[in-house]
Order: structure tokens, then C-alpha cells, then sequence
């Protein structure tokens, strides 16, 4: 992966928090490292004698973060708030904001006690298509320590305080000098450094390690598909609008990519098998519409029944959700998004195709393998991802 760092450019940024705005930059602008709103950063500073985080703040992406994107938080409740033997993620929540010194800045990341934990200035966390994709495989666990043997490694567990009450408990022993970074299993990487260019250059160094064996291992070759069938795009667009009681944008990929993996055999097993980084859930939801014939009022009711009984098996004082499908892939044709407007159906776009090559790599490596059942009903009904989606 290429370094985007440049001496020229890093010259306009000293203090410690324009540094931290310039990698995070640099962070964002590439989309295999995140995408969306996803990933999120901090530097560790003094103001007026006392230690703060400044972490991003919900809503911002990291390609166009400002030093008013990020949330100053006091470094000490953090850490205290890690110790504590229960917290709800609302409680969490309330007591990061109640930490900041500055009220207008915006809610602190959900990964803030995570961030303060972790005993270095700088620290980047990406969800990094090539660590996903190692990760979200039958030999996940196994080719993950194979790429990453100086990494501290946590099995998934659901983003929040359980997270940062986790890695608190794992790391109480751990060598931090000797650690290189963390990897969440299904989720995404942490590197930290106390200077802010060593702490990017090892994410993208950490990153091509994951390339690299991506491309020793499962080099995937995405043949030249024509479509085969055909699609009726604004019967689909109805229909969906119906479901969804709101207008619909909705965007067809036929790339080589999109036609590739609408073409494979038993498409209804194969692309139907959840998400490549959890927060992915809230957009695309755990799995696509697959059509396979003209019948897409049968399909959708299908799909709807499916969701239905996901949502019972593991709702327990929940609304649910429209059941009706965000995105489709429809045998030999290519994928479909739909949004209720063009810049969400662009981000169900972007998502998908980055999924879509992971998935493809992942079974060369041994069988993409997402979060359970049961873990993406939590992700996906977590109250704090429910808030972002009403912003
Ligand atoms: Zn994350």
C-alpha cells in the first residue's frame, strides 16, 4: 500500500493535533483502508495542564477531518471508565460527553476508552480491506497469527465498552513496546506510535503485510462476464419503493467486478453470508436481495420472511427495521443499491464493491466466514448505530 505521506505537505501541520488531522487525512483517502465514516484516530495532548484526548468525533470522515472534528475528552475518566465492571453504551456515551472540555465539539468516537487505553500519543485504526479479508475466513484465526505475530490479538467482540473493557483486561500484562498493533478480529487494525508519522507509516506498513499475502495466497482473476439476463430496473425501483414507503435512487453495477460475482454457481449461498466489518450492517444490512428469475415481488417477500425471522430469534424489546432488502444481486446481471437518496445509495455502492472483492478473495483462502447470526443482530439494533442513521 502506498505511503501518502509527504514532507512538503506534513510541513504545514506542527502542533499535535494538525498532525493528527494530516494523517488521518491520509488515513481517509484511501477507501481500502476506510470507508464512510469508518475508522477513527487520536492524539493525546495537554491543555492547560491537563492530559486529553482528542478523538474523532461521530460524523466525520477521516478524508476531510478538521481539527474540529475531533473531541477533546479528559484522558483520566476515560481510563477510569475502562475499569469499571459494567457500563451500558448509553452511560458510555453520556459520560464521554460529560469528560469533553469543549461542549460544542462533537460526541466523541464509541472507540474513545479504547483509544485512551492504549499508552501512546498517536493511534489509527482502519477497517483495512486486507486484514478484513484475512480475518472473516474459516483460517481467520489462523493466517491472522501467521501475518501478525507481534500483534495483540482479540477475537470479535461487539464494538463499545465491552470492547475497550476487553482489550483493557488482555493488555494489563502486555509488553506495549513490543507490541506492533492490534487486530479485532472481523472488525479492523490499531497502530499507535507517540510520533504521528511512525504510527500512519506502520498502519500502512501493517496493511501490506496483509496484501502481500493476499497476493501470495489468493490472487483472484475476475473474468470478462457479459450479462446473460436481463432486469426490468423500473418494476424493481416500484416495488422497493413500495416496501420501503420512501423514493428510492437506486444504482446498477455491471462493472467486471459486480458481474463476476453475480455470475458464480449457488449465488444464493455464496453472497449470502454477512457483512466485512460490523458497522457495514447499518447500510447494506446482513445480506443482499438474490434474484435469480423475473419473480422480484416473490423474492423480496422471500427476503422479507427471512429477515422477519432474524429479527425474532434474537429481538428482545426492539423495533424492527424495514425488511425489505438495501441491495441486490441478481444472477448474471450485476448488483443493484438502492438509497433513499444518491449519496446513500453511492455508499451502499462503494460498500458492496469493496465486500464483494474480499468475499471473492476469501474463499481462495479458505471460505469467507462473517460475525454470527446473533452478533449482527446486536450490531445491527445497537442503539448507537441506530442513533447515526437518524442524523
Ligand atoms: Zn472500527
Amino acid at each position: 500500500m502506498k505511503n501518502l505521506w509527504t514532507q512538503d505537505e506534513s510541513s504545514k501541520y506542527t502542533t499535535d493535533l494538525e498532525l493528527r488531522v494530516y494523517t488521518s487525512q491520509l488515513l481517509g483517502r484511501n477507501d481500502e483502508l476506510v470507508l464512510h465514516g469508518g475508522g477513527n484516530t487520536s492524539v493525546k495532548s495537554v491543555v492547560d495542564g491537563e492530559d486529553i484526548l482528542y478523538v474523532k468525533g461521530s460524523g466525520w470522515d477521516l478524508v476531510s477531518i478538521e481539527k474540529e472534528g475531533f473531541a477533546p475528552v479528559k484522558l483520566d475518566t476515560l481510563i477510569a471508565m475502562a475499569k469499571l465492571d459494567n457500563l451500558s453504551d448509553t452511560d458510555m456515551v453520556s459520560g464521554q460527553k460529560e469528560a469533553m472540555i469543549d461542549s460544542k465539539a462533537p460526541n466523541p468516537s464509541v472507540e474513545a476508552i479504547l483509544h485512551a487505553i492504549i499508552p501512546f500519543k498517536f493511534v489509527d485504526h482502519t477497517h483495512s480491506d486486507a486484514v478484513v479479508t484475512i480475518s472473516n475466513n474459516e483460517n481467520g484465526l489462523e493466517n491472522i497469527q501467521k501475518v501478525y505475530p507481534n500483534y495483540l490479538i482479540i477475537p470479535y467482540v461487539m464494538p463499545g465498552f465491552i470492547l475497550a473493557q476487553t482489550i483493557y483486561n488482555m493488555s494489563k500484562d502486555l509488553d506495549w513496546e513490543n507490541c506492533d498493533g492490534i487486530i479485532l478480529h472481523n472488525h479492523g487494525i490499531f497502530t499507535f506510535d507517540n510520533n504521528a508519522k511512525k504510527s500512519y507509516d506502520k498502519m500502512i506498513a501493517a496493511v501490506t503485510l496483509a496484501e502481500t499475502f493476499i497476493e501470495e495466497n489468493a490472487s483472484v482473476i475476475i473474468e470478462k462476464y457479459v450479462p446473460r439476463a436481463t432486469l426490468d430496473i423500473e418494476q424493481l425501483q416500484s416495488i422497493i419503493k413500495t416496501e420501503k414507503q420512501c423514493d428510492i435512487v437506486i444504482k446498477v453495477n455491471q462493472s467486471p467486478l459486480a458481474l463476476h460475482y453475480a455470475s458464480q454457481r449457488n449465488i444464493q449461498t455464496t453472497v449470502c453470508r454477512g457483512v466485512l466489518t460490523p458497522e457495514h450492517i447499518i447500510r447494506t444490512k446482513r445480506v443482499p436481495l438474490v434474484l435469480e428469475n423475473n419473480n422480484i415481488q416473490g423474492a423480496i417477500d422471500k427476503y422479507k420472511e427471512d429477515y422477519e425471522s432474524y429479527f425474532e430469534e434474537f429481538n428482545n424489546d426492539k423495533i424492527m427495521l424495514n425488511p425489505s432488502p438495501n441491495w441486490a444481486v441478481i444472477k448474471n446481471f450485476g448488483t443493484v443499491s438502492f438509497g433513499k437518496n444518491d449519496k446513500e445509495a453511492k455508499i451502499i455502492e462503494d460498500i458492496n464493491n469493496h465486500t464483494m472483492m474480499a468475499v471473492l478473495r476469501a474463499d481462495i483462502l479458505g471460505g469467507f466466514k462473517s460475525i454470527s447470526l446473533k452478533d449482527s443482530f446486536e450490531m445491527e439494533y445497537w442503539e448507537l448505530e441506530q442513533a447515526k442513521l437518524k442524523k
